[in-house]
């Protein structure tokens, strides 16, 4: 595993770029745990910028999810969620097995801890920290 440090936001939105163009044109999920203020969402954000997806970058807090279809990008279609308000059971309703299945399709996932049992074993976990003010930690795989 290694840990990366960002010292700002637009760091983070960098850092998620270089984890992008690390990721195989493939159906994946990104799995971000962390507490409130760790910059899961800051992460997504930056995902999402460097698909190319349309802003606004709004949290899904209270949505649950909310999906960028991204005709030509690399991937086609990036589903940001956030599993804070709700449970495994409401996002297999929400239709999980459908979403994890499709092509093409990049899953952003904020406090996939939460919903640890549902995630597939393919999933890339990040694990997201508060450092002090203007630092965040990244664990991800050493891989990528
Ligand atoms: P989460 O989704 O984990 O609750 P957010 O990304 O919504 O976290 O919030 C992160 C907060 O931390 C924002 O208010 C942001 O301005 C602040 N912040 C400070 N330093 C950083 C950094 N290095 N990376 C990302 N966010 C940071
Ligand atoms: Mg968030």
């Amino acid at each position: 595993m290694k840990r990366m440090i960002t010292t700002s936001v637009e760091e983070t939105m960098d850092l998620a770029t270089r984890f992008v163009r690390s990721l195989p044109p493939t159906s994946t999920i990104v799995a971000l745990s962390g507490d409130l203020g760790a910059g899961k969402t800051t992460f997504a954000q930056g995902v999402l910028r460097a698909c190319g997806a349309t802003p606004p970058y709004t949290s899904p807090t209270f949505t649950i999810m909310k999906e960028y279809v991204i005709p030509g990008g690399v991937f086609e279609r990036v589903i940001h969620c956030d599993a804070y308000r709700i449970t495994a059971q409401d996002m297999l309703e929400l239709g999980w097995e459908e979403m994890i299945a499709a092509q093409n399709t990049l899953i952003v996932v904020e406090w996939s801890e939460r919903i640890a049992h549902i995630m597939p074993q393919s999933a890339i976990p990040i694990a997201c920290a508060v450092v002090d003010d203007t630092r965040r930690a990244y664990t991800m795989r050493e891989k990528l």
